[in-house]
């Protein structure tokens, strides 16, 4: 969209975003900290998120080829790891062509790899299976995998795998998981990497030699409120304007189904942003909205393209103020809490008619 008329936009704080990923990274001093930009850098726009971070981050990673392909035609130079490996067999010569990492999980992509006319030069990661079900190679599949991998392949590999509840320091699944992979670390004497964002904070034998840090980087901690020596500052601040205000008196109700009806005479904002830009259709009565200083609880229905808050205790708000749905001062937990989801999906889920407006 070209025009711009309604306000309503995420916010991208740049700054923070590089602030945040100097902190994770100097908390695993001996990793090299991939930041992974998968799903338009979690919302935040995978473009300006590696534009504002090429010249501080040595390698991105993205799900698959096509969004690496789309880095490169942006004019991102640095390494890139494919997290979910090759779709197609003609991923390998594109990966061969922009130097792109492919993390290899399944046969069929060994398969593929050995067929190709020119051996492939780029860094191989093998996924190995400890405990997700959900990607890689069982371990005893590894040794058959190695002999059919070049002497160069071999040198270079990375062995890796990943976490399945990271962010739970009492559970005894993590210390599992990275014992079946240091297995093999030890024997192949291989590079290895686990740890994403919470694996990360909480689990620091599992930095290895390449750590993947999604979540943390854009300011949202995986592991809710830890002592952090140094707070993680939220990238985005998904913001819209108040387009209409409207007195109601008491037994009159707000927006589709009639689900909230007033107690009071009360003040009811109308927001510009619904479901169709990523607010969560299902968010509660009371999820909190932040207006010029003040919190607000949402009421009614959320609606495709408006919410309603209830503002009759808040004093001197006008149409044109500026809302905030998540951001420094909402935390997306609580959006996430209040929608039966998490902040993960919320984020990935702003849409596209939502302009992403860069600071910092
Ligand atoms: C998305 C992803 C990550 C990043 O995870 P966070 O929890 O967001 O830090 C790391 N590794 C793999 C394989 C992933 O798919």
């Amino acid at each position: 969209m070209s025009y711009i008329s309604r306000l309503t936009q995420a916010v991208i704080d740049l700054d923070a975003l590089v602030k945040n990923y100097q902190y994770i990274d100097s908390l695993a001093p001996n990793s090299n900290t991939i930041a992974v930009i998968k799903a338009d850098a979690y919302g935040h726009d995978a473009n300006k998120v590696a534009h504002a971070l090429s010249a501080t981050v040595n390698t991105f990673a993205v799900g698959f080829i096509d969004e690496a392909m789309a880095l490169r035609s942006a004019g991102i130079n640095n390494t890139v790891l494919i997290l979910e490996g090759p779709f197609k067999e003609n991923d390998f010569q594109l990966a061969q062509l922009h130097n792109f990492s492919l993390m290899l999980h399944s046969d069929y992509q060994i398969a593929w790899l050995r067929s190709l006319n020119v051996e492939f030069s780029g860094d191989i990661w093998l996924k190995v299976e400890t405990g997700m079900n959900r990607l890689g190679f069982h371990l005893e599949q590894v040794d058959h995998i190695m002999t059919q991998l070049s002497q160069q392949q071999r040198s270079k590999l990375v062995l890796c795998s990943h976490f399945s509840s990271a962010e739970q320091l009492d559970s005894v699944k993590p210390v599992e998981q990275l014992a079946k992979l240091m297995s093999l670390v030890e024997k192949y004497h291989c590079q290895f990497s686990m740890a994403n964002s919470a694996g990360i904070l909480n689990w620091p034998a599992s930095h290895g030699d390449h750590t993947r840090l999604g979540l943390a980087l854009y300011g949202i901690s995986p592991i809710g409120k830890s002592p952090l020596s140094q707070p993680l500052i939220p990238v985005m601040t998904l913001q819209a304007n108040i387009i209409a205000i409207h007195t109601l008196k008491i037994g009159e109700t707000v927006g589709y189904g009639d689900i909230w009806q007033a107690k009071r005479k009360s003040t009811i904002a109308t927001v510009a942003i619904g479901y169709a830009d990523g607010y969560p259709r299902n968010a509660k009565l009371g999820t909190p909205v932040f207006i010029k200083g003040k919190v607000a609880p949402l009421v009614g229905r959320v609606s495709m393209d408006m919410i309603t808050v209830d503002i009759t205790d808040l004093t001197n708000i006008n149409i044109g103020d500026t809302v905030e749905l998540w951001g420094k001062n909402i935390s997306i937990d609580i959006v996430a809490q209040h929608s039966d989801s998490i902040n993960y999906e919320l984020l990935t889920r702003v849409s596209k008619r939502v302009p992403k407006v860069v600071t910092g």
